[in-house]
């Protein structure tokens, strides 16, 4: 198969065995341009010869390897996430939200001293808790 390159237009007659079935990329070995060279379309106009034999056959290189290939770059997910996972109201409604759990749990405990008398009659196995803690 005949190849031309795309830039500098140098002209290769490449083995049909060596391109192979499938569409691969190939390397000019006088510009080091790389393009890619599909056997299966053939050319509908015949291409003119030009007297380049002294040239090599163009580098083929793998097809994993791709120099055109976009450079990858490696993207956090994080922005993907809801922004109200984060507290809005910054330190200040945690330290009230913090204050108030204290509060509620403290009330519980200062109600269950005061009428300690009506949970014991009520609930019997309680009797053993408050009598642990001094209590009973
Ligand atoms: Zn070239």
């Amino acid at each position: 198969m005949r190849i031309v390159c795309p830039s500098c237009e140098a002209t290769y007659d490449v083995p049909d065995a060596t391109l192979g079935s499938a569409a691969r990329q190939v390397r000019c070995v006088r510009c080091s341009t790389v393009w890619q060279v599909d056997p299966t379309l053939e050319p509908e106009d015949p291409i003119e010869v030009h007297p380049d034999a002294d040239l090599p056959p163009p580098i083929a290189i793998p097809r994993e390897v791709s120099e055109l290939a976009p450079p990858f770059q490696p993207m956090s997910a994080t922005h993907r996430l809801p922004r109200t996972l984060k507290p809005s109201g910054g330190m200040t409604t945690v330290v009230i939200a913090w204050l108030l759990s204290f509060a509620i749990l403290g009330a519980a405990g200062w109600a269950a001293v005061i009428w300690r008398a009506a949970i014991m009659h009520a609930w019997e196995p309680s009797k053993r808790l408050y009598q642990w803690l001094g209590l009973g």
